[in-house]
């Protein structure tokens, strides 16, 4: 590499965050001692200070003072006032169709499960996808286990990802459940939402999307496109913390029909009644299960606000701005090292993250960890760079770049 070009790199980047017009968000985070960058806000955002704020305010007061009263207070709505939260500003969903609570793993089987019950026997096809995140597979394993379902496999170029042409082969008049992910976890090629919702829904098939890595930078717009049902994490880009749980979202249309498996008293009609049998409660009520997880749901809220308050267009924009800074540095800083860019080259086609393939990446990503630079790994040989943009900066990503370089040439 030539001795100009990383300050050209670091000049370029130092140009780009002068006119970011989000630069301000990075003051709003608690600072991390000695990060150098972070790149894996896609697997756990960066808290905000606020969020820290929050709580501790929780535990001091809701918790510590009100104590049980909070839940008559606010807790027993958040699930729901939470959820239509997120749908507002993060899905393009009106209320009453989003709640959040479990797993995204146990909402994701909570909603295929009611979907696949609601398809009925004549309709026992999933369409899946071999990239899709592992939980997603394993998932539909099991339900197709517990029910007979038959799980139709759509193989996509792992470099790219699920496109209408490919679902449309896999449709057929038994199809009863389309379970993808609208961005694809390693390589980030976003799936055409609206296209493949319509082709699932003109062969007679509900849809089920994962918006883990969509929700929180990328504008889904689920009411507008008609999805059915949608689910998604809270502590990748919406920065609710470590273990912060999911959302799901049911369309208001199904919501009377759909019934998900997991029948417990914090979902029932009445639930301190205590009666005898199950009752499901109203909307979204119904698919809650067990006492919702206040601690982990809270930080939720800050990072909505925060996207709120700059709107959604000018976090999906600085996604596509870092992604094509990311792209074209690599070209210049890495490509003659034989780095590969994995993701959608396209600004339309792909998430909040680029994937980059090297054979040594494997040891080069711990040597990264090791000088607090801090991208995602992921088999076989790729280095994910996740690109929040409310926390990450165009000089941190000309640093990743920079580092990697350097230990590429040792
Ligand atoms: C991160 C992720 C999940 C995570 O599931 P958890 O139950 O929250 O661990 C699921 N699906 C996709 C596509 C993901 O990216």
């Amino acid at each position: 590499m030539s001795a100009v070009l990383p300050d050209r790199l670091r000049e370029q980047a130092a140009a780009l965050d002068a006119s970011d017009p989000l630069r301000h968000c990075r003051d709003l985070y608690l600072p991390a001692d000695g990060l150098v960058a972070y790149l894996d806000g896609n697997s756990l955002g960066r808290p905000l200070r606020a969020t820290a704020e929050r709580i501790t305010r929780l535990v001091e007061h809701d918790w510590g003072t009100r104590l049980i009263r909070s839940w008559d207070e606010q807790w027993m709505e958040l699930p729901l006032r939470l959820g239509d939260r997120i749908g507002e500003v993060c899905l393009g969903a009106a209320p009453d169709q989003t709640v959040v609570g479990d797993s995204t793993t146990v909402m994701l089987y909570k909603l295929l499960r009611a979907a696949v019950a609601a398809a009925g026997p004549e309709r026992p096809e999933i369409v899946l996808d071999t990239e899709n995140f592992p939980t997603d597979r394993y998932v539909a394993e099991g339900i197709a286990a517990e029910t007979g379902a038959r799980l139709v496999w759509v193989e996509p170029d792992p470099a790219k990802g699920v496109t209408p042409d490919l679902v449309t082969d896999a449709l057929t008049e038994r199809t009863g459940v389309v379970l993808l992910s609208h961005v694809a976890y390693k390589s980030a090629w976003v799936a055409d939402l609206p296209e493949i919702t319509r082709l699932a829904h003109a062969a007679g098939a509900l849809v089920l999307w994962d918006l883990c890595h969509s929700v929180g930078v990328l504008r889904t717009d689920l009411d507008a496109h008609g999805v059915d049902l949608a689910v998604g994490c809270t502590y990748k880009f919406l920065g609710g913390g470590p273990g912060a749980p999911a959302f799901g979202y049911v369309a208001a249309r199904h919501q009377e029909r759909l019934r998900q498996p997991i029948q417990g008293w914090m979902g029932h009609a009445e639930p301190f009644v205590m009666g005898p049998g199950y009752r499901a409660g109203a909307g979204m009520r119904g698919f809650i299960s067990g006492t919702p997880p206040v601690l982990g749901m809270v930080g939720i809220e800050d990072t909505v606000d925060l996207i709120e308050s700059v709107g959604l267009d000018a976090v999906q924009d600085k996604a596509v701005g870092l992604g094509r800074y990311v792209i074209d540095a690599v070209d210049e800083v890495l490509g003659s090292h034989g780095v590969r860019v994995v993701s959608p080259p396209d600004d339309a086609r792909r998430g909040g993250h680029v994937t980059l393939a090297h054979p040594r990446f494997r040891e080069v990503y711990r040597q990264l960890w090791d000088q607090d630079v801090v991208p995602d790994f992921r088999e076989p040989d790729g280095i994910r760079l996740g690109l929040s943009p409310l926390s990450t900066s165009y000089a941190e990503v000309a640093e990743a770049l920079l580092r990697i370089e350097a230990l590429l040439s040792d």
